[in-house]
């Protein structure tokens, strides 16, 4: 099991992300509750998300909540509640459409439309987004500049997925990655094989793979100089929500595999490491409380890996991020 002590995470450090969205939001779901039935739905989202909430202040730790802003209507003040509380409050767009399924213009509507309601219920800088189901695509970019973001975090460097998107100009074992004019791509992290990654930084892959075994990934991303970028749903710490007849049994089992292990798998690994949110990785090591030194059992026990021989992580060499990191003043 993990470790009850705090791990120091250097000066990189390791990001929590929340993607704030309902159980019926999910692609999971999408066959057989339409968004026309979305209003008719349990809404559970807001509890899921105060109880992770809580994990997070019991272990001072701090994250980015990418929130849905069809969920920020129905929940303001969840949103002011998360934003007072001191973590960063960033756009999951509004209506959880497939960013390459929408007009350029259909986009640039979603996406303005979630971060101005956000902004006015918070009263700071919306600077970050994050594609519904990693559907980003190169035509998003520009948009997402042109409307005031300062980062997108919607690329998993993975092998293969039948819902992420792509985009040009990513590098295996760059994690950060400056796209021009101070905007920058924050990819959710993965262990690298070759030019692709295992997916290594949430979702249904953190539920699945034996936690014991998750952590030592984790380490071994930290260890050999990159940050670590962590991702997961209020509704996966949810092993109560409603059961829907007509599910694929693939969609089944994304959706509901090991729910009720999960609060207890993340409660873990929020008390395992330092978190900051993802806009200091963007800011550099001297932002917010990122490179605050805590405390570490000075434990090496990834050292007893079996895969960690001579030379282990060598392959992340280079940096993790390009040129044009630099603190950015909230407005
Ligand atoms: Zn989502």
């Amino acid at each position: 099991m993990a470790s009850m002590t705090t791990e120091r995470t250097g000066s990189l450090g390791a990001a929590m992300s929340i993607d704030v969205e309902d159980w019926f939001h999910t692609d999971n779901m999408r066959g057989v509750i339409a968004c026309e039935a979305w209003e008719s739905c349990e809404l559970r989202v807001e509890r899921n998300t105060m109880r992770m909430l809580e994990i997070l202040q019991s272990s001072n730790a701090r994250a980015t909540f990418f929130v849905l802003g069809w969920v920020a209507e129905k929940c303001p003040r969840l949103v002011r509640t998360i934003s007072a509380a001191g973590h960063e409050i960033a756009s999951h767009g509004y209506g959880h459409q497939h960013v390459y399924s929408l007009q350029p213009r259909e986009f640039r509507s979603d996406v303005v439309r979630s971060k101005r309601y956000l902004e006015d219920l918070t009263g700071k800088a919306v600077r970050g987004y994050r594609a519904p189901s990693f559907s980003i695509t190169d035509w998003a970019i520009p948009i997402l500049q042109d409307v005031g973001f300062d980062y997108d975090s919607s690329v998993v460097q993975t092998i293969a997925h039948d819902r992420y998107g792509r985009l040009s100009g990513m590098h295996a074992g760059r994690p950060i990655i400056s796209l021009g004019d101070g905007f920058h791509e924050v990819c959710v992290s993965c262990i690298r094989l070759g030019e692709r990654g295992i997916p290594w930084g949430g979702g249904g892959y953190f539920r699945l793979i034996p936690y014991p075994l998750w952590l030592q990934g984790v380490r071994m991303i930290l260890r050999s100089g990159m940050p670590y970028i962590f991702y997961i749903h209020p509704w996966e710490i949810d092993p109560g929500q409603p059961r829907v007849a007509g599910l694929k049994a693939t969609n089944l089992f994304r959706q509901r595999v090991n729910l009720r292990r999960c609060e207890g798998r993340f409660a873990a690994l929020v008390g395992a490491f330092e978190w900051m949110p993802v806009c200091d990785l963007i800011d550099g090591p001297n932002a917010g409380r990122g490179a605050a030194e805590v405390r570490d059992d000075g434990a090496d026990d990834f050292a007893e890996h079996p895969s960690r021989g001579d030379g282990a992580g060598r392959e992340f060499s280079g940096g993790w991020a390009d040129v044009d990191c630099r603190s950015r003043a909230q407005v």
